[in-house]
């Protein structure tokens, strides 16, 4: 059966050629990079050449990056390092629409003692830079702001946000796991203090991340062990997601001006099909700036879920804009935080492309997905069309 995969903030496919240079890592680099022996050497070389491949990517030193196991890690490691480098300040500032690698643990650290002030959007996901001005507090140890929003794909202005908070001397961490390989990251230009990243995002395999941080930070390891990485991260490393991520960041890097035009294409097209389609859906997020990847479009008054369902009958593999909490169906936090009203969060659905979608596969979903609404609606006791 046909398979049209537009879920690739959730995960992508490995490219094939991050597999082949992957491979000999099991069979032939196989050594600890910290041993002394020739078969430690060769595992070291490959492991700097991951580095400097990653650091390029954001136009950083491969000092500067630290391989983790997940964009998770990355961010719980970055959070606590920073509030261990300053243990009287007890402030966190991050916003309301963070992924809950962010959020939950700014809950839990809240329930330690920290305090965080979580910044409001508006209706298109846009930060309330006033409410962020004035969050800026002496007692604030670390503002954590992600770059792209993986549920909207709205961006956020980084470059403006990062330079206030350095102005006011405080550390700086963005969760830029969506960013990353999408569109252009600079460590030159933006004064991040660490910077998060996961492979499994940009076609690398699941279980590799990696943290940029500043040269000159006082980072302390979140997983204490041997001297891995510099000392900040005990665990052998893992070589072969690694050489993976480094790949992954290298082919990125290569394709990204051409892919991201061309993805644009065929999101915009799948958008304008849909929209002309069906009534009564729109398009959240920052349309002005968005991933070019990513289409979050609500459909008025019925499930994503059950609309979910009857796209994968055809094959349609996307996600919902909804989060199974305890056995109800609550609308995700992000569009609730955007105040989008629960009768078209419910029926959100996150379409997001990658290099591999084609044109094809994007008129089969324009081709599909009108009757699979209305059949829905029809079913809907709210559903009325005026
Ligand atoms: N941050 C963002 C914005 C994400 O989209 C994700 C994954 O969906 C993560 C963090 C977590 O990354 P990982 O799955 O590598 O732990």
């Amino acid at each position: 059966m046909k398979t049209v995969y537009v879920d690739n903030n959730a995960t992508t496919r490995v490219d094939q050629q991050v597999i082949d240079e992957m491979m000999p890592c099991f069979t032939e680099y196989y050594g600890n990079p910290s041993s002394m022996h020739r078969k430690g050497g060769e595992a070291g070389n490959i492991l700097k050449l991951a580095r400097e491949r990653v650091a390029k990517t954001l136009n950083a030193q491969p000092d500067e990056i630290l391989f983790t196991s997940c964009g998770t890690e990355s961010n719980n490691s970055a959070i606590r390092a920073a509030l261990k480098a300053q243990p009287t300040k007890k402030h966190i500032v991050t916003t309301m629409v963070e992924h809950p690698a962010v959020k939950s643990l700014c809950e839990s650290l809240d329930k330690e003692g920290y305090r965080t002030t979580y910044l409001p959007v508006d209706g298109k996901g846009r930060l309330n830079m006033a409410a962020f001005e004035a969050s800026l507090t002496p007692d604030t140890a670390i503002v954590s702001v992600m770059w792209a929003n993986n549920e909207t794909g709205t961006i956020f202005p980084i470059r403006d946000i990062a330079r206030r908070v350095k102005e006011k001397g405080i550390l700086f961490h963005t969760d830029a796991v969506q960013a990353v390989g999408k569109i252009p990251v600079d460590a030159q230009d933006i004064p991040f203090d660490m910077l998060s990243l996961s492979g499994h995002k940009l076609h690398a395999p699941k279980g590799v991340g990696a943290l940029y941080v500043r040269s000159g930070f006082k980072f302390s390891p979140f997983l204490i062990g041997g001297h891995q990485e510099h000392g900040k991260r005990g665990g052998t490393e893992n070589i072969g997601s690694i050489v993976a991520l480094g790949k992954a960041c290298e082919l990125a890097l290569d394709h990204m001006d051409e892919e991201n035009v061309r993805v644009k294409q065929l999101r915009d097209k799948l958008e304008a099909g849909l929209l002309a389609r069906i009534p009564k859906c729109f398009v959240n997020g920052d349309l002005a700036n968005r991933l070019p990847n990513t289409s979050s479009i609500s459909f008025e008054f019925i499930e994503g879920e059950a609309i979910l369902l009857m796209m994968n009958e055809f094959g349609i593999c996307a996600s919902s804009g909804s989060a199974c909490t305890s056995g109800s169906l609550e609308p995700s936090h992000v569009l609730r935080a955007m105040g989008i009203p629960f009768t078209a969060a419910h029926g959100t659905i996150r379409f997001s492309l990658c290099r591999y979608n084609t044109e094809d596969e994007v008129d089969y979903i324009i081709e599909k997905l009108p009757a699979v609404i209305k059949r829905l609606r029809d079913m809907s006791p709210f559903w009325k069309e005026d």
